[in-house]
């Protein structure tokens, strides 16, 4: 069987011990999953290693292009390893220690050092998503705070910790995240996404280190911060692309201000040309149920609707019990609502007021005009950038998006495009004749016919490598 389902919303899995068979992770594959998401909070650099060369395997031998996103975990504050969960209850007076992280019956230790330092008298903390509410009677201002229990449960190993109203002042890239960076650029991996950004800059520091290093990699910034909220258009400006962080986002703002701002953010991005995920909780029951809530149906066909260029799994299917049903599961939803929903497709046909590149801004929206007018099947673009990709994707077009480039790390970075397929071509010969051998190409593959118009875009006189700046429209033969 060679038959991969393709949607134009792409699918984004979180790896884990549930889909380390090669056998599992195919199938994902073959269900529609374009994005492999190696979670950096959890797993050795050894066990990432042999996920990574998982994906490459099958990408090699299946001639897929699944792309491999490098999720940081960032300052994110935890409650130590602890031998037993801790019951506390509404009206208890707990202490929470940094400097010691051995459990006892005094305490509870958290892994964050400047915890005592960053919180004053009156702070709320939250434990594992809101479930244990508290707020701080008193800091020593070096390690130890006691607090008060406002809603009392169980606190259990390794759960997260989240101050919504403190300003932190742990960097947002940690000396963990140095090291797993040092990973992501030394394989190759296409996407790093930054955890608990807060401005602009923490991007622009972020991309700065990877160019020292001479990485390649694209990077994304995941929006879970109210600071991140109040710099939102500054970050996307600075980055490759945007993490929806629904998690930690509905725990640090109100949870029913994040359906708002996923709206606010997937519109900026899709304006900005900037990949957008919506992530957590998407399919949440799925990690223990074969079929899904109707609500998380409704959440799926909703991002898509948004214009979400990605939606994201992460326990489902890294230690869920059915890695394979949810991404069937989710890529039917998507193909459904990308089907019957007409209204998704031919979205900013103007130019990207802040593109810089505006000859060629103007040239991709006026192929995508033209492709909408003549019911194009396909518009091809060629690129070694990926700009074309990034630009077509943001006009939304019905037609298939297809990116032939001779840049072989484009062509799995593209996976996380909406809509986007990419190719491999490295012919150096006449325009005519490379359109020529791309549509024989396209044909052989089964993805044009006989009689379809089909739009192709490039930069003329092609040795010049410049802007997009020629359109062609064009019956396959
Ligand atoms: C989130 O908070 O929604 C999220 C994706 O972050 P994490 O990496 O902590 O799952």
């Amino acid at each position: 069987m060679n038959y991969f389902k393709f949607n134009r919303t792409k699918i984004v899995a979180t790896i884990g011990p549930a889909c380390e068979d090669k056998q599992v992770l195919l199938e994902m594959v073959r269900q529609g999953l374009d994005v492999a998401r190696l979670n950096f909070s959890h797993s050795t650099h050894e066990v990432h290693e042999k996920y990574v060369q998982l994906i490459r395997e099958i990408n090699e031998e299946f001639k897929t292009k699944i792309t491999i996103l490098q999720d940081l975990q960032g300052p994110k504050m935890r409650i130590a390893n602890l031998k037993n969960p801790v019951h506390i209850q509404t009206g208890d007076i707990i202490t929470i220690r940094s400097d010691i992280q051995e459990q006892t019956e005094d305490f509870i230790p958290i892994v964050y050092d400047t915890f005592a330092k960053d919180v004053n008298e009156g702070d709320i903390v939250l434990i594992d998503d809101g479930k244990v509410e508290l707020t701080v009677i008193s800091t020593d201002k070096l390690y130890t705070v006691e607090l008060r229990v406002d809603s009392g449960d169980v606190i259990k190993s390794r759960k997260g910790v989240n101050l919504p109203f403190t300003d932190i002042s742990e960097p947002t890239i940690t000396d963990q995240d140095y090291r797993d960076i040092d990973f992501a650029i030394k394989h190759n991996l296409e996407w790093i996404a930054l955890s608990f950004v807060r401005t602009a800059t923490d991007i622009q520091v972020l991309k700065e280190l990877i160019r020292l290093k001479n990485g390649h990699q694209r990077v994304i910034a995941k929006i879970e911060k109210p600071e991140a909220l109040l710099n939102i258009d500054a970050i996307i400006e600075a980055s490759d692309g945007i993490m929806v962080a629904r998690g930690d986002m509905g725990v640090e703002i109100p949870m029913e201000d994040v359906p708002i701002w996923q709206k606010r953010i997937v519109q900026k991005c899709n304006e900005a040309a900037k990949p957008v995920i919506v992530a957590t909780q998407v399919m949440e029951s799925m990690i223990e149920n074969r079929r899904p809530t109707r609500a998380e149906v409704n959440d799926v066909a909703n991002a898509v609707l948004d214009g979400a260029d990605a939606v994201m799994l992460s326990a489902e299917t890294s230690v869920g019990k059915y890695p394979v049903d949810v991404i069937q599961t989710m890529s039917n939803i998507i193909h459904k609502t990308e089907l019957e929903m007409q209204h998704i497709y031919y979205k900013n046909m103007h130019i990207n007021p802040y593109d810089k590149n505006r000859l060629g801004a103007a040239t991709i929206v006026s192929a995508c005009n033209l492709a909408k007018e003549v019911g194009a099947k396909a518009i091809i673009g060629m690129t070694f950038s990926g700009y074309t990709g990034f630009q077509l994707a943001r006009c939304r077009p019905h037609s298939h998006i297809f990116i032939f480039t001779n840049n072989k790390e484009m062509l799995t970075t593209l996976g996380l495009v909406w809509g986007v397929r990419a190719f491999f071509y490295d012919h150096d010969t006449s325009t005519d004749n490379t359109i020529k051998e791309i549509h024989d190409f396209l044909k052989a593959k089964g993805l044009v016919e006989k009689g379809d118009i089909v739009i192709n875009t490039a930069s003329m006189p092609v040795e010049d490598k410049g802007t997009t700046n020629m359109i062609k429209v064009s019956r396959i033969k």
